[in-house]
């Protein structure tokens, strides 16, 4: 095969990508068309070849109606980050250079880069220098590795051998706070460990302090992960980890943070006191695809101690042996063996970045939050049920009913995209701003497009 044979289709490639992001800002957000006709638009497996620029105009003119613009400004839905330039043009060249960066030295240039952006990550976020990073597929799969690292420590602190897994081992208790992510909930069932006692949290989910302290002398002595949460995903709250971990330490529990979207608070010095004490974790799961803004898929797992996070993830192999330096290989961090570059788009968009735009990044961001609130309270019938900190915004109408007609009054516009959910027993509409594109201008289109919601639903 000659590179020639590559130019058409990544020529069309290149084409639909441009056409894609140029569209961003206009259309609407919502997809056009549904699962079922993207379904019948595709046909059956072809019994012939096909040109591989040909394959790539079909697969745009089918899919391009059932895409969502995830990547605009006006996308409020969940919490979901869009890729910045930098970043998707380096996801682009990880393809092309298509590096399994498993292993050290057959990917020396991918290991390397991902490995400052790692130092990188660390230092924005003002964690221990030290610690040891992993690229994943996202948070769930960070969190799972956190709770697999603490799972490897807690066993053999108590005694335990891992190799043995965990049955007839020490028992090992779960606490987490009541608004635990379901992906750590997820996580817990993956790593054959028991659904967490919960920990009572106050009204905007930070877990209460007399809370854990009572959970912990319940059973002083029995080997314990406490997951804690930076970025409640309705309030945008974090736990006050300076008061927790200190706590938890002292009973000699293994804490783990999920920080998807809300570890950045610590990145921002005019926000880094809603998670003051975060450094003082065992270990943290963060996203770049959410608030970094780094193209799908891209998730970090942080561990204090490398040794430790080596002992829980590493493998061994003769084919694999002296292929690693003093700091192992990039397979002794994640879950993952074989795998792409997914660290390239993170060094690319903070190198594009630097430090002083990371930080207008986030601070943007939480400013847009409180420009959706200060709108909002001038709706009639709506209330904003969280303390407006972050990049959060969660409120509520009049009654379930009409919360739940607004948010479908919206989604059914498709001008912009915000979600419901069910938050403290009430249906709520939850407002993200993740986007790094998302303008006041975007902000005021949400607004109209909620005004617009409360009109047509109301019954004079
Ligand atoms: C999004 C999210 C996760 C899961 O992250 P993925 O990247 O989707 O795997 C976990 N915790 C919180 C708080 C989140 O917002």
């Amino acid at each position: 095969m000659t590179a020639s044979d590559f130019t058409p289709a990544l020529d069309r490639a290149h084409a639909h990508a441009r056409d894609w992001i140029a569209s961003l800002g206009t259309r609407q957000v919502t997809p056009r068309r549904g699962g079922a006709t993207i379904r019948n638009a595709l046909g059956e497996l072809p019994d012939t070849p096909t040109p591989a620029a040909t394959v790539i105009d079909d697969l745009a003119a089918v899919v391009e109606p059932g895409l969502g613009a995830h990547g605009s400004g006006r996308f409020f839905g969940f919490v979901f980050g869009g890729g910045q330039p930098a970043g998707v043009a380096a996801d682009w060249l990880v393809s092309a250079w298509d590096q399994n960066t498993g292993v050290l030295a057959a990917a020396p240039g991918a290991a390397e880069v991902e490995r400052a952006a790692g130092r990188w990550l660390v230092d924005l976020l003002g964690l221990p220098a030290t610690s040891s990073v992993g690229f994943t597929t996202g948070a769930t799969t960070a969190n799972l590795t956190g709770v697999l690292v603490g799972r490897d420590q807690l066993l053999r602190r108590a005694g335990g051998d891992p190799a043995r897994g965990l049955a007839g081992g020490p028992r090992i208790r779960v606490l987490a706070g009541e608004d635990v992510h379901t992906s750590v909930l997820l996580a817990l069932r993956y790593a054959g460990l028991p659904q967490p006692e919960v920990v009572a949290v106050d009204d905007q989910g930070r877990v209460r302090t007399d809370a854990l302290e009572a959970s912990l002398a319940d059973a002083p002595s029995t080997p314990t992960l406490l997951l804690l949460q930076a970025g409640d995903l309705h309030s945008g709250a974090s736990d006050p980890f300076a008061e927790l971990i200190p706590i938890a330490h002292r009973h000699g529990a293994w804490v783990h943070v999920d920080g998807a979207f809300g570890l950045w608070q610590a990145a921002s010095p005019s926000l880094r006191h809603l998670a003051a004490g975060v450094e003082l974790a065992d270990s943290w799961a963060t996203d770049a695809h959410k608030t970094l803004n780094v193209p799908y898929d891209c998730g970090v797992v942080i561990v204090r101690d490398p040794a430790a996070h080596r002992a829980a993830m590493s493998i061994d192999a003769p084919y694999f042996a002296g292929f690693g330096d003093e700091f192992g290989n990039p397979y002794d961090f994640v879950p993952e063996l074989s795998r792409r570059a997914r660290g390239l788009p993170v060094w690319a968009t903070l190198r594009a970045m630097g430090r002083t735009g990371v930080v207008d990044l986030i601070d943007r961001l939480a400013a847009r939050a409180h420009e959706f609130a200060a709108g909002i309270r001038g709706i009639p019938g709506a209330q904003i049920l969280n303390d407006v900190v972050f990049t959060q915004v969660t409120l509520a109408f009049e009654d379930d009913e009409r919360t739940r007609a607004i948010t479908r009054a919206i989604l059914a516009e498709g001008d912009v995209w915000m979600s419901g959910s069910v938050w403290r027993g009430r249906a709520v509409l939850r407002i993200s701003v993740s986007n790094w594109q998302t303008s006041t201008a975007d902000v005021e289109r949400g607004l109209a497009a909620i005004r617009r919601a409360v009109a047509l639903t109301s019954t004079p």
